[in-house]
């Protein structure tokens, strides 16, 4: 097996035993493969393990990959912030856009995405760690954005996304996960259709999927750690 074949396998193990700890399936949690700055080959080696959803932060990279990768039947997940000049590429070559958090991008998105095309899966990104710098709509104004994404006719709302802090001693690593839990369940029963959590990242999976996370985007584990000149470039795009 590839060294990206072993990470996998290590990584479903992970995913497996925190299900078992939080009395779960483990079907009940998608694996979402984050590629950014790797290449095609890296892809093209994880979907030979069984890996078909691969998740992208940059439009331009993600393109040239998956013009490399054509002939593989993938899931690409948009999951970095959305600018406006980046939506008709997003809602032309992405099948889920997870970092919605402003009414006009969702708009440029459905306005945007081909008829050819089944409506775009989108997650509503909410800032659950309080920190500014971060995206995300704050907790409180996501039940009006939720609303407004769930009308919009060429999308399709999933659910929420969350990038928490990074855990740090002495917190609870839990917290953030359960204001997300929260807030979903509270969308639901006002009679939204969501089914998805969108949380969890290499080194706090375990803590999403005992808050409930049903898809996690995992690159570090999976792929390896990115290099710093591989983030910098790719922090213009
Ligand atoms: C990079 C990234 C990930 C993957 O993070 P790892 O720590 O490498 O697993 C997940 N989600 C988003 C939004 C990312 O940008």
């Amino acid at each position: 097996m590839t060294r990206i074949a072993d990470r996998l396998n290590a990584v479903r193990a992970r995913i497996e035993r925190a299900c078992t700890l939080a009395g779960r399936d483990a079907g009940t949690v998608a694996l979402l493969a984050v590629s950014k700055t790797f290449d095609a080959d890296a892809v093209r080696e994880a979907a030979a393990a069984g890996q078909r959803a691969f998740g992208e932060n940059y439009v331009q990279e993600a393109l040239a990959k998956q013009a490399m990768l054509r002939d593989l039947r993938l899931e690409w997940h948009f999951i970095g912030p959305i600018q406006s000049n980046k939506t008709r590429d997003i809602a032309a070559h992405f099948d889920w856009a997870h970092g919605i958090d402003r009414l006009k991008i969702a708009q440029r998105l459905s306005d945007q995405r081909p008829y050819d095309l089944p409506p775009l899966d989108v997650c509503v990104q909410v800032n659950v760690s309080g920190e500014a710098s971060k995206s995300g709509c704050t907790p409180d104004a996501a039940p009006a954005l939720c609303r407004a994404v769930a009308a919009l006719p060429r999308l399709r709302l999933r659910g929420l996304m969350a990038i928490p802090a990074p855990i740090t001693p002495g917190t609870d690593a839990r917290a953030p996960f359960r204001l997300l839990r929260v807030l979903f369940e509270s969308l639901k029963a006002e009679g939204l259709a969501l089914d998805t959590i969108s949380a969890g990242m290499s080194e706090d999976l375990e803590a999403a999927i005992m808050e409930g996370s049903t898809m996690v985007r995992i690159g570090t584990a999976i792929f390896g750690s990115r290099t710093r000149a591989s983030d910098d470039v790719d922090s213009r795009a």
